[in-house]
Parts: C-alpha cells; sequence; structure tokens
C-alpha cells in the first residue's frame, strides 16, 4: 500500500501522492480502462528485480490484447521502476506496481492517451505462519477467455476478484477460491492454487482461466529442479482441494499464503506445511540471487541516470 507520504512516478516524473491523478472523465477512470503488473524487488547482496523480463514481456502483451499503442519501451519501465525506488529511499524488499493508464476521454474503445505510473511500496518481512488463509469457495464463477480474458492483467478483470473475495469475507473464510464455468478450480481473487496431493505439486493449467502467473511458474520450476518432486499440471475438482496434504496460494504481492482450511474442512497438514515450507526457503534463496543457476531471473540496477527533478 502507498501513504500519503509515497512519492510517484507519473509520465517521467517524480511527484508527490496527491498530484499522482487522472481525470474523472478518463476512459481509465470511467471504465477502468488500464493493465498493469505487480513486480518484487528483493534485497540479496544488492536490490534485485525478479523475473522482471517475464514482468515486461506479460505486460506488453496485456497492451497488445487489450489494443493499445505499445508507446514504452523495457527501458522506459526500468528507468520508472528504479526512480520510484530512489524518490521513496526504498533499499530493501518491496512490491512494485507499474500500471498503464487510458487518460484520454471518451467510450470504453479509446486507446489514448496513455500515462504510465509506477509506484512502490516497502515489504516487511513476516512469517508464513502470520500469513495463512481459510479458503471458501465461491458462488461466483472466474471470468473466462471467452469474455474477459483472464490472461491479460487489466484492473476490470477484479471486478470478479472483489465479488468472490466479499462474499468470502461475509461468510467468515479469509479468502475465495473460484471456479471456472466448467466448475473445475480455476484461481483465487489475486493469487494462484497450488496443492500439494500424494506428493505432488499440482496446479490448474492456464486454460482454467488464470493469470498465466510468474510466482506460479517459480514454483513449478523450483519444486521439480530444487526439490525433486513431482509436478503437476492438470484440471483439478473442488473436492479434490479438501482432501490435499497442503495448499497454498502464490503471488508477486503476498507471495505465499498457505492454506489452513477449504470449505471450514482442514487440509490434512496443520499450515504453514512441511512441504510449504521446503518450498518457500527454495523460493527465497533463488529470490535472493542464493543460487547461481537462477541468477538469470534477477535485474539489478545497471544505469545510474540522476533522479529526475520533482516537476508538475
Ligand atoms: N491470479 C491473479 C488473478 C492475480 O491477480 C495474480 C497477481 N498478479 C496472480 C494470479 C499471480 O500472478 P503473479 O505470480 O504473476 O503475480
Amino acid at each position: 500500500m502507498t501513504t500519503g507520504k509515497t512519492k510517484i512516478f507519473m509520465d517521467g516524473h517524480i511527484i508527490p501522492w496527491e498530484n499522482a491523478t487522472i481525470h474523472v472523465a478518463s476512459t481509465g477512470a470511467k471504465y477502468g480502462a488500464n493493465v498493469f503488473e505487480g513486480i518484487c524487488c528483493y534485497y540479496g547482496d544488492q536490490q534485485y528485480l525478479f523475473r522482471l523480463r517475464e514482468h515486461l514481456e506479460r505486460l506488453h502483451e496485456s497492451v497488445d490484447l487489450m489494443r493499445l499503442p505499445q508507446r514504452y519501451s523495457d527501458a522506459d519501465f526500468e528507468h520508472a521502476i528504479w526512480e520510484t525506488l530512489k524518490a521513496n529511499d526504498i533499499k530493501g524488499d518491496a512490491h512494485i506496481r507499474l500500471s498503464i493508464i487510458v487518460t484520454g476521454e471518451g467510450l470504453y474503445d479509446v486507446s489514448g492517451p496513455l500515462s504510465l505510473v509506477c509506484t512502490a511500496a516497502p515489504r516487511e518481512p513476516g512469517t508464513l505462519s502470520e500469513r495463512t488463509v481459510s479458503l471458501g469457495v465461491s458462488s461466483w464463477r472466474r471470468i473466462d477467455d471467452a469474455s474477459m480474458p483472464p490472461r491479460i492483467k487489466a484492473g476490470p478483470n477484479y471486478h470478479n476478484g472483489r465479488f468472490a473475495l466479499m462474499d468470502a469475507k461475509r461468510h467468515g473464510y479469509d479468502e475465495a477460491l473460484l471456479l471456472n464455468s466448467a466448475g473445475m478450480v480455476s484461481e483465487s481473487t489475486n493469487s494462484c492454487f497450488m496443492m500439494i496431493r500424494c506428493g505432488a505439486l499440482v496446479t490448474p493449467p492456464v486454460s482454467a482461466g488464470i493469470l498465466d502467473s510468474i510466482t506460479r511458474d517459480t514454483f513449478l520450476k523450483i519444486a521439480a529442479d530444487e526439490l525433486g518432486m513431482p509436478v503437476q499440471v492438470r484440471e483439478i475438482d473442488r473436492t479434490e482441494t479438501a482432501i490435499a496434504e497442503e495448499a497454498f496460494l502464490c503471488n508477486s504481492f503476498q507471495e505465499v499464503r498457505p492454506v489452513r482450511s477449504i470449505d471450514a474442512i482442514d487440509l490434512k497438514e496443520v499450515a504453514p506445511g512441511p512441504v510449504t515450507m521446503r518450498l518457500w526457503d527454495a523460493y527465497e534463496n533463488v529470490a535472493r540471487g542464493h543460487v547461481s543457476k537462477y541468477r538469470e531471473w534477477l535485474s539489478p540496477k545497471t544505469d545510474d541516470k540522476p533522479l529526475i527533478a520533482a516537476a508538475r
């Protein structure tokens, strides 16, 4: 979360939080026309952006799929991120959000002008025991590729998550697990779902109506390569989730949230379970640059351009 003290990068300038606004008549404000990325920054022997290349590739894909012009280069995005970290004096772990917002006025098919916005919030260290969640299977179905493609990381997709999360909380759960229109497990409101079942790491395929998550991909690779675990990307039905040994939600924002129960049925292992803990340890080692094989996933700051002067 940003606060009133946060400095924000907007269209090439670092500006005070209260000045980072878009017009009420813009398509971004009226219809939620925006695409974005949430990116992890970790401190190892220095600050690294974790899997930046993959995040920027997904952002370019979201821009294309939303039929917006490709106005920004990877260098623009990287510059925005490091300027934002510097302006906020964040030298450790952080969560970064890069957004492209349609600021032009008109109907929902307007595709410009655009604004590039970057925010950064320091991430406090925390244990997995503090992050456990109860899940309720939602009566809301996950959006699908034929209507609101979940592959696009666009703000309006989160109305689906909003319905499900509010409903889950109203029923006393911490989070929701959404099924897709075929009744198979899809994902949570802002995270992918992973479970440990008969010793394997199991997660639904991208075609189940999920965002093609970078954290999910990281766990699939680490589980197979570092822990030698079987991994299965396959359909999961609702009742199978509740008889899993362990389960967790993953994303770049909250990283890992171990699941205690699903529909008020406790999972076999008390959360965080032993396999989740081993996966989390492996993830931390990789993300902080301790495993040379995965150093290519880490982007340190490369240039040292001076901070853009506060303006606007
Ligand atoms: N699903 C949804 C709906 C999300 O919003 C997110 C968070 N971006 C994820 C999954 C996880 O994606 P990632 O690991 O790339 O952050």
